[in-house]
């Protein structure tokens, strides 16, 4: 049977690990003959008011390095979690989950979109105000890029599994934070917070920053750029701006933050111009030696963002005083006009 180099990886990760991870198909993504899983794979606490870290990857299909690097990273913490006494103590307490593959018919057709023809990251029945007329979502036709699909239509079954997932982790968790992973934008790796449908601050702007602060203290080299998604450009139906709208109404104590990692692809156009011609050629590395730098890039970001869910004291639970500081500091660093 048809499958993908992904999907096997994670299907062998999970029969390697037995007991010591659950996983479940959250979905099957399907075009005629062809039937993929969407797999989601979780290490640690079944405490639901856990702290909460998920990574999700290949929701654009053509995207594919964002996807090899979640399972790199899932492959990485299930061998931690077998051998190193730190972890084994920190998943006592926080929950990861991964979902590697969100649109696997995407990655093995190469396509942005799903097999419908639509763009899962505008799919969510949300309105951005004013985003770039093409780029920012269209209902003209599945046959051009960026397509939403139908008003009103229900969501992509792959864009329902992953929300489906995602809420179900972060209902009840005290502290969540989830990263899905992209590629394709800019000569720089960006940790984007929301919104992507609007410019304005999200209401969480105090928290992004003081995350973005807790990076710089302890990584002070790091090569993230951390910043607002719609400082790049605005969208409308971004899967992320309804997830934590959604679960902005019904918080309480309760804290989410969405975050997107978009690996700056360009760089890699950039050092192999002849890429280009190639389908995948402008969203991930060609060369060996530069996909293998990306699959281990990120593991220091995996490992901080594990401890920071694991230490919300450190960064997440913010006096009224603290949140007035930070949202003066992150206004001024990120919303200034002169
Ligand atoms: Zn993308």
């Amino acid at each position: 049977m048809t499958s993908l180099p992904e999907i096997q990886q994670i299907e062998k990760r999970i029969q390697g690990l037995g007991s010591s991870v659950r996983s479940e198909v959250l979905a099957y993504s399907e075009l005629d003959s062809l039937r993929f899983p969407i797999y989601k794979v979780t290490f640690g606490s079944e405490d639901p008011k856990a702290p909460v870290l998920g990574f999700t990857g290949g929701v654009h299909g053509l995207e594919r390095i964002g996807a090899q690097v979640c399972v790199a990273l899932m492959n990485s913490l299930a061998e931690l979690a077998l051998w190193d006494e730190t972890i084994k103590r920190t998943l006592q307490d926080i929950r990861v989950f991964f979902i590697p593959t969100v649109n696997p018919i995407g990655i093995y057709k190469k396509t942005r979109s799903n097999p419908r023809g639509v763009d899962l990251m505008r799919n969510a029945p949300v309105e951005g105000e004013a985003p770039a007329r093409w780029v920012g979502g269209q209902r003209f036709s599945n046959r051009l890029p960026w397509y939403r699909g139908e008003v009103g239509a229900p969501m992509e079954v792959e864009a329902q599994a992953l929300i489906a997932a995602v809420e179900k982790e972060i209902a009840q968790s005290s502290l969540a934070v989830t990263i899905d992973v992209h590629s394709g934008f800019g000569f720089q790796d960006r940790i984007w917070f929301p919104y992507a449908k609007t410019v304005k601050p999200f209401p969480d702007l105090p928290l992004a920053y003081s995350l973005k602060d807790l990076l710089d203290r302890t990584y002070p080299h790091h090569f993230y750029r951390f910043e607002p998604q719609a400082q790049s450009y605005t969208t409308h139906g971004d899967l992320w701006d309804y997830l934590y709208d959604n679960h902005l109404q019904a918080r309480g104590e309760k804290t989410y933050l969405p975050l997107c990692l978009e690996m700056g692809s360009w760089l890699w156009v950039k050092k192999n111009p002849w890429q280009i011609f190639r389908a995948e050629g402008p969203f991930n590395p060609i060369k060996g030696h530069r996909q293998r730098r990306t699959l281990r890039r990120h593991n220091t970001l995996m490992e901080f963002l594990i401890r920071a869910v694991a230490s919300p004291q450190a960064w997440a639970n913010l006096s009224e005083l603290q949140k007035e500081d930070f949202d003066k500091k992150a206004r001024e660093l990120w919303y200034a006009t002169n």
